[in-house]
């Protein structure tokens, strides 16, 4: 995620990172803490973190970074031995909205319940008004309000929490993989298409872990047990864990933009570790697509696995062309519009010595509306970089997502509606290509061939979107139909 200057980035933006534990006799508020900073690339909007003692249920969430929110003291009064946390990019809802940070809660029983998931329901609107009209009123605009509300109401109706969360999975639409929690469990459960990725780990005899990624265990020293199966539920408990299906698995639908850029490259997926198939996607591209050049780079951070792999398959050196300020995050205060017309490099630098009159293959994962790919190029030019070749580890983006990444509407989407030379026109390289789905796939290499949501790249969406949803978004089709 790499906006080279001020403008909003040029990838997708990441959705959410989840978290939960469940370890009697550990710290598990420092233990999610920590989980959560595993996460933080999810989301940079808000954290937040509920744990409890079996008998009482306590949270703590704010706008930030997991740094910015929790001070030690804050920490301290986390106490339990059972917890769940999140790190948010907001995809419904009022990004800079306290209230639709998360965990959200519920406790129209006598119990509380906490939920926190990555995803997005396409339902949401249906859901909410269905709950309006039982005479329940929501705080937020998010999502999560309209899913933890509908488990605790069916909770209520059933007088079982299993039973609130399968009469709620079979109305829920969309992309989630949750976290929720009560005084006396955690539960993770997932869509039946498994959009989102959620894995469990374990704590030696010391307990469970559940995270969005393998990352999230590492950072624990918790070992990577098991992927939570599309449409299962996971419960942690005094027994242990015991899991069920709620609603039938349907064809498995992970984002294949987990491989390409969200989720980190340490991280597992499908028994791949993404850095490993994020440089054979970089070996496909100097296949499919070589070029004459002295050097190749990547642009940061993203982008280095790809150009590692390039340059490897190629025999065109690797270098470093780009310095990237790390200490740059997402932050609430707005460049100046003078700040923006200057064009500050807020995140990237480059460098000259290394550049200077070299030819220079630029890997990157994925071109948005290429308004930052045309800055990044004309940076390199004036870094003095005599050619500049741009690969992408990525088919064009032609489509919005409707499963939690922000990816703008379909008008916004350069792929859309330009070809390869129109786009490479606009963004002033010397040449432009990308990966096609099939080499896409194949580089990946996961023995899960079939086994990816790729509409962003193919329109093909495995769930059903709403008309009323589509038509926010789908703006072409709305304009030919
Ligand atoms: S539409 Fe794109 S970003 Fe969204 S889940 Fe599918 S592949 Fe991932």
């Amino acid at each position: 995620m790499d906006d080279v200057l001020f403008d909003r980035p040029e990838h997708p933006e990441e959705a959410c990172g989840v978290f939960g534990a469940h370890a009697p006799g550990e710290d598990v508020g420092r233990l999610t803490y920590f989980g959560l900073q595993a996460l933080q690339h999810r989301g940079q909007e808000s954290a937040g973190i509920a744990v409890a003692d079996g008998t009482t249920l306590t949270a703590y969430k704010n706008l930030g970074l997991v740094t910015q929110v929790f001070r030690p003291s804050d920490l301290d009064s986390l106490s339990g031995h059972l917890s769940i946390g999140h790190t948010r990019y907001s995809t419904t809802g009022s990004s800079t909205s306290w209230e639709n940070a998360q965990p959200q809660l519920s406790s129209i029983g006598p119990n509380t319940i906490a939920l926190a998931h990555n995803g997005n329901l396409v339902n949401t609107v249906e859901l909410r008004d269905r709950l309006r009209g039982e005479g329940i009123r929501f705080r937020s605009t998010s999502d999560t309000e309209v899913m933890v509300t509908l488990i605790d109401h069916f909770t209520q109706v059933h007088n079982s929490i299993r039973a609130g969360i399968v009469e709620a999975m079979k109305l829920i639409r969309g992309a989630y993989s949750a976290v929720m929690m009560t005084e006396e469990a955690v539960y993770a459960f997932r869509d039946p298409y498994g959009v989102r990725p959620l894995v469990l780990g374990k704590l030696d005899d010391r307990g469970w872990v559940i995270a969005s990624e393998t990352c999230g265990l590492d950072i624990v020293g918790a070992e990577h047990v098991r992927d939570v199966a599309p449409g299962e539920v996971v419960k942690i408990g005094e027994a242990g864990v015991e899991s069920w299906q709620a609603v039938p698995a349907e064809k498995p639908s992970l984002c294949v933009f987990e491989f390409i850029y969200f989720a980190r490259p340490d991280s597992v997926m499908y028994d791949c570790t993404l850095y490993e198939a994020r440089e054979r996607l970089g070996a496909a591209l100097a296949r499919s697509a070589p070029a004459d050049a002295d050097m190749v780079m990547g642009v940061p951070d993203t982008g280095v696995p790809g150009a590692i792999g390039f340059a490897n398959a190629s025999g065109i050196p690797f270098g470093e062309g780009l310095v990237k300020n790390r200490y740059v995050g997402r932050t609430f205060i707005s460049p100046t519009q003078l700040m923006r017309q200057q064009g500050i490099r807020l995140k990237l630098n480059p460098l000259r010595h290394a550049l200077a009159g070299k030819r220079v293959v630029v890997v990157d994962d994925s071109i948005v509306r290429g308004n930052t790919t045309r800055k990044l190029v004309a940076l390199l030019r004036e870094a003095g970089a005599a050619e500049v070749h741009m690969r992408i580890t990525s088919p064009p983006v032609k489509w919005p997502c409707f499963y939690g990444i922000d990816t703008d509407t379909q008008e916004q989407l350069i792929a859309s509606s330009n070809d390869v030379e129109a786009i490479r026109a606009h963004i002033g390289a010397d040449s432009l290509a990308y990966l096609s789905v099939d080499d896409m796939v194949e580089a990946i290499d996961s023995g899960h061939e079939g086994d990816f949501c790729l509409a962003c790249f193919d329109g093909r969406y495995p769930i059903e979107i709403p008309e009323t949803v589509k038509r926010g978004k789908l703006a072409l089709e709305t304009a030919e139909s």
